[in-house]
Formats: structure tokens, C-alpha cells, sequence
């Protein structure tokens, strides 16, 4: 046993449906366009671009239902309503179907965005970190194994902002299917138990201020909210 100057830092781990166990998480991976639609909103091609990613800290994760604060240093503070993949065997290098038995459980998930700093950085070229990987981004619900979700192939995604309707789309419009990103990552990963895999967010993505509620569906999961504090 190790001992530390400072207290190890807490596990990140994301709440079972039915289960008094937790997944431990250890990476967040987020895709970058997913959606056809989405992707011609952010000014991208859908037809030529491959899948490409990001990532988000563990410790970024949020709890469904949780109230968080307005984060720093934005003024166009964006939610994105995302299907979750939990990743239950190691995958390196994998086929479409080992990569599909590798999918172990699913969740709702939102990829909060400093959007300001988003556009800032691809502009100069620059990385997504303070865009994308800062505290609380990651919104997550209790997870549903694959076991009985089945392989979320198709489905309607929706979410609002204080019950009015923003995004909606089906899993179905999904650019790369669930096995076809983990088989993509495992190319340059070896993925493992731990690792989520935010899959990438419908049109309809838009600012939230002080106050706001959010609210997302996935059918066949468990639904998740967001509601947004003051600024600290
Ligand atoms: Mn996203």
C-alpha cells in the first residue's frame, strides 16, 4: 500500500439501475459529431468526416438531478443531450462485433459546453480543455445494462429547457452506431472497464442561463436533469 501526501482523490463511479454497485469510471471519451444534422449546425460536413474525439477528467461527472453552479469564465454556457456507452471488456483493435460485446451498459448523458470557447479555440486552432473538459461537464444517469437496454441501435432523444422541447432526434440518425465507435476508438485505445463514451449530441443544442431546469429522454433509459445555479 501506497501512502499519499495528500488524501487520493475519490473514485468516480456512476450509479446502477437495480444495483447497489457502482461503475467505477476511469476516462470519459466524447464524440465530436455524431449526428448529420448537428454536424451541418456546427458548420461541419457529415459525409466526409470521420468520428473524432475529446475527452472530459473523470471527476467532471455530475449526478442526474444535481444543481450546479453557472461555471466561470463563459457567456454562452451550451447543454448537449447524448447517449452514454460504459465500456464492461478490455478492446483493442476490435471487429464491429467484439466491440459490440464489449458494451456493457448505457445512460443519458449531457456534454455541458463553453461554447464561446469552443468557437475560440477552433478558430486559433487551439485545444477543447476549457471548452469541454472542465468541472461538472459531464452529466450522467443511472446506467442500464446492455443486458436488458438492448443495443440502443434506434430510439428517440429529446431534451428541453424548463418543459419547452429543444433537441429531438433518434439514435437511429446516429452518423457511427455504437459498435462502430468502440471498434473506431480501439484503434487508438486500449478501452476497458471505466471508460464512458459520450456518443455525440442531436441538432437543437443552445444556451442555458441561472435558473434553467434541463430535462433529457432516451428510450428504454433512465431520464436525467440538470437544473443550473448562480454563477459562484
Ligand atoms: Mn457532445
Amino acid at each position: 500500500m501506497s501512502s499519499y501526501v495528500f488524501p487520493a482523490p475519490e473514485q468516480a463511479s456512476v450509479p446502477i439501475r437495480g444495483s447497489s454497485a457502482r461503475y467505477a469510471v476511469s476516462r470519459i471519451f466524447c464524440v465530436g459529431r455524431n449526428y448529420a444534422a448537428h454536424a451541418r449546425e456546427m458548420g461541419g460536413d457529415p459525409n466526409r468526416e470521420p468520428p473524432f474525439y475529446f475527452t472530459k477528467p473523470a471527476n467532471a461527472l455530475v449526478e442526474s438531478g444535481a444543481t450546479i453552479p453557472y461555471p466561470p469564465g463563459t457567456k454562452n454556457y451550451h447543454y448537449e443531450m447524448e447517449l452514454v456507452i460504459a465500456i464492461g471488456a478490455p478492446v483493442f483493435r476490435a471487429s464491429a462485433e467484439d466491440a459490440a460485446a464489449a458494451i456493457w451498459g448505457y445512460a443519458a448523458g449531457l456534454d455541458m459546453t463553453r461554447r464561446d470557447l469552443q468557437a475560440e479555440a477552433k478558430a486559433a486552432g487551439r485545444p477543447w480543455d476549457t471548452a469541454k473538459g472542465f468541472e461538472q461537464s459531464a452529466v450522467i444517469s443511472d446506467l442500464i445494462p446492455a443486458a436488458s437496454a438492448g443495443d440502443m441501435g434506434k430510439g428517440a432523444i429529446t431534451l428541453e429547457v424548463n418543459a419547452v422541447e429543444k433537441q429531438r432526434g433518434d439514435l437511429s440518425d446516429m452518423i457511427w452506431s455504437n459498435a462502430e465507435i468502440v471498434a473506431n476508438l480501439s484503434q487508438f485505445y486500449h478501452l476497458q472497464p471505466g471508460d464512458l463514451i459520450y456518443t455525440g449530441t442531436p441538432e437543437g443544442v443552445g444556451a442555458v442561463k441561472p435558473g434553467d431546469e434541463i430535462t433529457g429522454q432516451i428510450e428504454g433509459l433512465v431520464n436525467i436533469s440538470l437544473t443550473i445555479g448562480d454563477p459562484e
